[in-house]
């Protein structure tokens, strides 16, 4: 069997990831369309190597090399059906820069996915961890995937149900060698209101007295200004956005939690709640903190950081320290987001 046809060997991945972890990948390929695709598959299954998809690498800690076929997605295509009066859909490529189509969609006057302006990585990768922010999800606006199913060895379409969406999960994080994901389908709306109501945002929103004027590409450009204020820019300072979800809560453990702690910071929810794993980080004291390689972020506690030449390892270590530090005070397990690739 032929390999990829732009095949390389012993690739350093330190600029393909946002930490700037060091990691050597001992074949890689970029792949633009589904066949080549799979040709890269078949070629890597029949050598007995293991495949990782790479997007933009934003949500990746990698510890070790990977002795096996990193594959960066990169097919493109935005293609817009079914166009109505009240919205359409927009079918998109993996490789589509997530960020690029937002300001793409919100300058076109659709709604639905200006509140997730400026989280970086791929199309593709989005639904992995149901991206969210300000106050709405991927999955309230997916209608369905296109995947390459590695079990039955073919192309499959699954809808939103199938996709299994919870909060930063869904099937495909939770099977991440079974699912690649070549394609997603969005619906987004003309006249859907827009979602003003998340903390930071409302406030940013809050002086101006006319909020039915506001377009999407408006909230899309407030959610900028807010993530700018608050989250560290990759190109300057290497991270992953939030290392650690926000843990969920049974009612009961919430009451608990908040006779003792009456100060904790939470997001109720009808059933459950959401503790701030930021709140609870910085309460240990790990605001700010910074050793001669990695450190946490000052004015956001749930970002880890690679201050210096730090490497997967510097950064896993801390983040044991800081779990074992909250589960100390707290007795609540924080869960690591990203994905961690060790080999
Ligand atoms: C500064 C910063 C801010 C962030 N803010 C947010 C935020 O507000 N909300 C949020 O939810 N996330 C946020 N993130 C995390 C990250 O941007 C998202 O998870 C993003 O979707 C990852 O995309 P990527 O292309 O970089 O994925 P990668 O890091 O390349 O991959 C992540 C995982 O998805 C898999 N994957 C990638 N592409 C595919 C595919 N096509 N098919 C199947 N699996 C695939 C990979 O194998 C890996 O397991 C932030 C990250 C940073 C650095």
């Amino acid at each position: 069997m032929d390999p990829p046809s732009n095949l390389g060997k012993e690739i350093a991945l330190k600029s393909m990831n946002t930490l700037r972890l060091p990691s050597t990948a001992r074949f890689f390929a970029e792949v633009t369309d589904e066949q080549a695709l799979v040709k890269a598959l078949n070629w890597a299954d029949a050598q007995g190597l293991e495949t990782l998809i790479v997007g933009g690498g934003s949500n990746l800690v990698l510890v070790a090399d990977f002795d096996g076929l990193v594959i960066h997605l990169a097919i493109k295509g935005r293609q817009w059906e079914n166009v109505s009066e009240d919205g359409a859909t927009l079918v998109l490529g993996a490789g589509e820069h997530w960020h690029d189509v937002v300001l793409y969609v919100a300058g076109s006057g659709y709604r639905g996915i200006e509140n997730l302006a400026l989280i970086p990585g791929t199309c593709g990768a989005a639904p992995v961890q149901n991206i969210g922010a300000y106050g709405v999800e991927l999955k309230d606006t997916l209608v369905s995937v296109k995947a390459w199913d590695c079990e039955q060895q073919k192309m499959i379409i699954l809808d939103n149900a199938a996709c299994q969406f919870a909060y930063r999960d869904s099937l495909f994080k939770r099977l991440p060698r079974r699912y690649l994901i070549v394609q997603i389908k969005l619906r987004l709306s003309r006249t859907l209101p827009l979602s003003l109501g998340y903390g930071d945002l409302m406030q940013y929103f809050s002086d101006l007295p006319d909020k039915a004027a506001l377009t999407p590409l408006d909230v899309a450009e407030g959610v900028m200004a807010v993530r700018r204020r608050k989250l560290p820019d990759p190109e300057q300072i290497p991270n992953v956005g939030s290392f650690f979800k926000n843990p969920v809560v049974s009612m009961a453990e919430w009451e608990q939690l908040k006779a003792k702690f009456p100060d904790i910071a939470a997001y109720p929810g009808d059933s459950s709640v959401k503790l701030a794993a930021a709140w609870l980080i910085d309460q240990c004291g790990w605001k700010g903190y910074r050793n001669n390689k990695v450190g946490v972020h000052n004015h956001q506690a749930l970002v880890l950081i690679n201050h210096s030449n730090g490497t997967g390892k510097d950064i896993l270590a801390l983040a044991g320290r800081i779990r074992a530090d909250v589960a100390d005070v707290f007795g609540v397990e924080l869960e690591i987001e990203p994905r961690i690739i060790s080999g």
